[in-house]
C-alpha cells in the first residue's frame, strides 16, 4: 500500500505534508506534489496536516481520483531523478489557513501540463 496525493493538491501545493513525512518521500513538480509509492511507509502523518484533504491511503482513494495512484507512481520517480525531493514547507506555498486555492478549477488537463513542464525542464 502507499498513500496517494489526489486532485485537491493541484495548484495548491501547501507543502505542510512534507514536513511531517518521516521518510521524505514527497516530490514536487510545477503544480503538484507526488508521493513515491516505493518509499511511503503508510504512517498516515501527512493526512491530517493537508488543509485541502488531498492525501488518501490507496484503498480509500475516492473513485473519481483513482487515476491519481498512477500519476503519483509515474511522477514521483521522474521528479526524484530531477532532484525535486521536498522536505520543508516552501516559503512560496500558502499558509495552511489560506484555502482560496481550493476553489480554483482543476482537471486532468493540468496533469498533461505537468508532463510538458517536466519535459521542458529536462530539455537541453
Ligand atoms: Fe510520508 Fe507517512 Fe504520508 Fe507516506 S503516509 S507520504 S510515509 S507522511
Amino acid at each position: 500500500m502507499a498513500y496517494i496525493v489526489a486532485e485537491p493538491c493541484v495548484g495548491c501545493t501547501f507543502t505542510d505534508c512534507v514536513e511531517v513525512c518521516p521518510v521524505d518521500c514527497f516530490y514536487v513538480g510545477p503544480n503538484f506534489i507526488a508521493i513515491h509509492p516505493d518509499e511511503c511507509i503508510d504512517c498516515n502523518a501527512c493526512v491530517p496536516v493537508c488543509p485541502v484533504d488531498a492525501i488518501y491511503p490507496d484503498d480509500e482513494l475516492p473513485a473519481k481520483w483513482a487515476h491519481y495512484a498512477e500519476w503519483n507512481a509515474y511522477l514521483a520517480p521522474r521528479w526524484q531523478a530531477l532532484g525535486h525531493n521536498l522536505v520543508e514547507k516552501r516559503p512560496e506555498s500558502p499558509p495552511a489557513t489560506d484555502l482560496s486555492c481550493a476553489d480554483r478549477p482543476r482537471s486532468e488537463a493540468d496533469i498533461l501540463t505537468w508532463e510538458e513542464d517536466v519535459s521542458d525542464e529536462t530539455a537541453p
